[in-house]
């Protein structure tokens, strides 16, 4: 009677905490409609529903420690356009007439782990996974000189609205956080497309003329985005920057695709 007893306190504290993950959530999406604060938000989520490590399901992290050593492949240094090697990620002699940018750090290939990381950050704990994300790009970038203002190239601003927050925007912050480098938010997004075509010229087209400057632009820019493909969109953010008075750009990205 007794274990019976326990049985059924059991089970009721298993609905109440059901419960509560559900309130927490609708609370969350009911803060995420209105354009509240989405990491007062996730911090609701997270009290009743931890995060939890993509490959060992372990509470707490996104990726847990143990985990993220092993979990990606890490790119070696390389040209970003043509992936030719080359010295801190240095844009090659070769490329260097179709590129604005000094150096591209690329963190890893796009692709299984690293997919599911940007899924969490676009789709449920953008806090955690843009953490994430800055530490590993903490890892690929060299010192910058403490001058180096760091800022977020925009994503379309439909999927923003969407969304109620710009992911890169989230990395750009936490990594200048680590690095304790000044973070600006310097560019618009006024392109709504979504980049369909899959060579660098069709993907150029698209979006030339996307972004706009939002204040003076400082000399030296970091350029920081989740995913490159061809390069366009963060090309045609750098030639803007460039055009406008910094001499120098450089950009880090979490994951390139093929
Ligand atoms: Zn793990
Ligand atoms: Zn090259």
């Amino acid at each position: 009677m007794n274990a019976l007893c326990h049985y059924f306190a059991f089970l009721s504290l298993c609905q109440y905490n059901l419960a509560l993950v559900a309130y927490a959530t609708s609370i969350g999406e009911y803060l995420q409609h209105n354009n509240h604060n989405m990491f007062i938000t996730e911090k609701i989520i997270s009290i009743f529903a931890p995060h939890t490590c993509i490959l060992c399901d372990t509470e707490g992290l996104v990726l847990c420690g143990w985990c993220s050593q092993e979990a990606f492949y890490s790119v070696p240094p390389r040209c970003y356009r043509c992936r030719a090697a080359s010295a801190e990620s240095a844009t090659c002699k070769k490329c260097r007439s179709g590129s604005v940018l000094s150096n591209v750090w690329v963190f890893t290939e796009y692709g299984g782990v690293s997919r599911e990381v940007l899924r969490r950050l676009k789709f449920g704990r953008a806090q955690a996974a843009a953490q994430d994300i800055a530490r590993a790009l903490d890892d690929v970038v060299p010192f910058l000189a403490p001058d180096t203002v760091i800022t977020h190239v925009p994503t379309a601003t439909s999927r923003v609205r969407m969304r109620g927050y710009d992911q890169s925007r989230l990395i750009a912050k936490e990594f200048a956080r680590l690095r304790s480098l000044p973070y600006r938010s310097l560019l618009l997004r006024i392109g709504q497309a979504r980049q369909v075509g899959s060579t660098r010229v069709e993907r150029a087209r698209q979006v030339d003329g996307a972004f706009r400057l939002l204040r003076r632009i400082p000399e030296k820019v970091l350029l920081i985005d989740d995913v490159v493909t061809t390069g366009a969109t963060i090309e045609s953010a750098a030639k803007l920057l460039k055009t406008h008075g910094a001499k120098k750009v450089h950009a880090a990205v979490f994951a390139q695709k093929q």
